[in-house]
């Protein structure tokens, strides 16, 4: 039995921050839905506003704020007003356009499919007015690189008249989601023409407002046409959030940022997933991410995380301030919380624009347990991905147990069971030091016994409280063939089929081995009676033998994990899988 060690590099004995990154750029792809409509105007006025007496609404709304966040959208392009073909102009005299943009675009973000598929963003008309044309039923999902999309695909949109011959024109709506209202019946100021989506040459769900007056466009900035005075750069905290897990965002949508190894969405167009999360334990992983436009070089964008109580940092970050105004900006990072109790994150555009989001944490005096191969340096967070909880006999494992507060003569236990449930090994014994924050332990599995892929129970207490467990499993090695006892339901025993993480909070990894299976299989996961909760198919040929699983949906407790091969119907495999909170 080995003693405790020494944690060396901690200095900071209630809480520790860790890495965190950021991308900036400039522009979202940019968006590009001139159509021709039949109105053959194309005259730019940039002289004065001299026959529009009305002034308008913000042609967008939103159903509700999700926590944290300000809105749900920023601009992207303006009217463009520079009539040279090749060149560009906005009304601030800077390039937030592109060539004969006609309208001002307002694009969801930063989560523009989940945005829109939620129904939270919906256009409305900019003043009184009479509805003149409607045009639904068109496809409204294009996305991706306006390359690859179809120059004349139709949109949607919602055309009105006011009073004094103004046109105002509201497209690339959500299919179906237009107003009831025929051609010819009137609408009030702000009264809901549409939800935002993303029909027509569109790469991703925003509104395009133009406005038309005897064949010239308006641009409602340079001619002050809004009711309330709108500036050329509103720097904005667009919001923030707490997470579980890094969000699942589009790259093409969110312009980039998304930090290597972190999953995306599958398709273009599919909604992005937030694991927004308010109330952690102690030494779990928090994520926060903040979304900011229009960032001007004066403006520094601070993120930090706060203990309530004390208002103790617990985490700060500057991001690089920048040279000239940018677009939008994103920033991630994540931190974790040891002592219980109230924080907030707050993102903060210099004294202009806050998000603050407040989460709990639960205290708890074991932060965590590990499985590692290698002696633990003392710094915890640092190796959470190089955790191994899947080996074979006659290998060597470092068990750790990572704890804080520690008070001399606390006592701290550690217990291996074996599959059948009878204990294999112990430890444990008395803290001497109070600067102790882990208790480790080697341990080689020589028993001669082991089946292959079965569970072993990993558990560990501090002053008989807060028992915390883990689960892995031990292999024979793989050329000892003659000494499996295999389970009857598993053909799959001698490759070395991956599930990880298990136990599992919401994406599992689920990896064939590559020379196992060339045919399509059948994933699916069964609760403890029985019933089928999740089913997948796995085209191997097409997706290869890799796939990840959203479990986030599931409630905590322990699952079978089947894998079935559909033109047989026999089961290839079978394995518990354990669902946390
Ligand atoms: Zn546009």
């Amino acid at each position: 039995m080995k003693k405790a060690t020494f944690l060396l590099a901690m200095v900071i004995s209630t809480s520790i921050f860790a890495i965190q990154s950021h991308h900036t750029h400039k522009l979202l792809e940019k968006k590009n839905e001139y159509q021709d409509d039949g109105d053959q105007s194309r005259v730019f006025n940039s002289s004065k506003n001299n026959h529009c007496l009305l002034k308008f609404r913000i042609p967008i709304e939103l159903r509700y704020l999700p926590y944290g966040y300000n809105t749900l959208y920023f601009i992207t392009n303006y009217v463009d007003q520079d009539p040279g073909i090749n060149s560009i102009k906005d009304w601030g005299g800077g390039e937030w356009t592109y060539d004969s943009h006609r309208g001002t675009d307002f694009a969801l973000w930063p989560y523009p499919w989940l945005t829109m598929d939620m129904g939270l963003a919906f256009a409305v008309a900019a003043e009184d007015g009479i509805i003149i044309e409607k045009v639904d039923g068109n496809f409204d999902r294009n996305c991706g690189v306006l390359a690859d999309i179809d120059e004349n695909a139709p949109w949607n949109v919602v055309k009105v008249r006011h009073y004094d011959g103004t046109i105002t024109i509201y497209a690339h709506l959500e299919k179906y989601s237009l107003t009831r209202k025929a051609v010819g019946q009137t609408v009030k100021k702000g009264e809901f023409l549409g939800n935002i989506g993303s029909a027509g040459y569109s790469d991703a769900p925003h509104l395009h407002f133009e406005i038309q007056k005897n064949g010239e466009i308006l641009d409602p900035y340079l001619h002050d046409l809004w009711e309330t005075k709108q500036s050329y750069l509103n720097p904005i905290v667009i919001g923030g959030g707490v997470h579980r897990h890094y969000p699942k965002l589009n790259p093409v949508t969110v312009g980039g940022g998304i930090p290597n190894g972190v999953e995306t969405v599958d398709e273009c167009s599919d909604p992005e997933t937030i694991y927004s999360h308010y109330r952690f334990k102690s030494g779990e992983q928090i994520w926060v991410t903040s979304y900011i436009a229009n960032q001007t070089p004066e403006l520094k964008f601070e993120n930090e995380v706060r203990k309530v109580k004390n208002n103790e940092l617990l985490f700060g970050w500057d991001p690089s301030i920048v040279t000239e105004p940018l677009r939008n900006r994103n920033f991630w990072g994540y931190v974790w919380a040891t002592d219980g109790g109230w924080y907030y994150y707050e993102a903060k555009l210099g004294d202009t624009s806050i998000s603050k989001t407040y989460f709990y944490v639960e205290y708890r005096k074991i932060l965590g347990l590990k499985i590692l191969d290698f002696d633990p340096n003392g710094d915890f967070f640092h190796n959470t991905t190089t955790e191994n909880r899947d080996f074979k006999e006659g290998e060597e494992r470092t068990f750790v147990t990572y704890f804080h507060d520690a008070n001399v003569g606390d006592q701290i236990q550690g217990e291996i069971y074996s599959p059948d449930g009878t204990l294999y090994r112990e430890w444990g014994g008395t803290i001497e030091n109070k600067e102790w924050t882990f208790w480790s332990e080697k341990v080689t599995f020589d028993n001669g016994d082991f089946g292959p892929n079965k569970y072993w129970v990993f558990k560990s207490q501090y002053n008989e409280d807060e028992p915390e467990y883990t689960f892995f499993t031990v292999s024979n090695d793989i050329t000892n063939k003659s000494d499996n006892s295999l389970d009857e339901d598993q053909t799959l025993e001698k490759e070395k089929l991956i599930i990880s993480p298990n136990p599992v909070k919401d994406i599992v990894h689920i990896k064939i081995p590559d020379n196992f299976y060339k045919n399509d299989l059948e994933i699916s996961i069964h609760d403890l009676r029985g019933r089928k909760v999740y089913n997948t198919h796995l085209k191997t040929k097409e997706e290869g033998n890799n796939t990840m699983l959203d479990l986030s949906f599931l409630n905590e407790n322990l699952y079978f994990l089947l894998i079935k091969d559909p033109n047989s119907g026999g089961i290839v495999f079978k394995e518990k899988l354990v669902k946390l909170k």
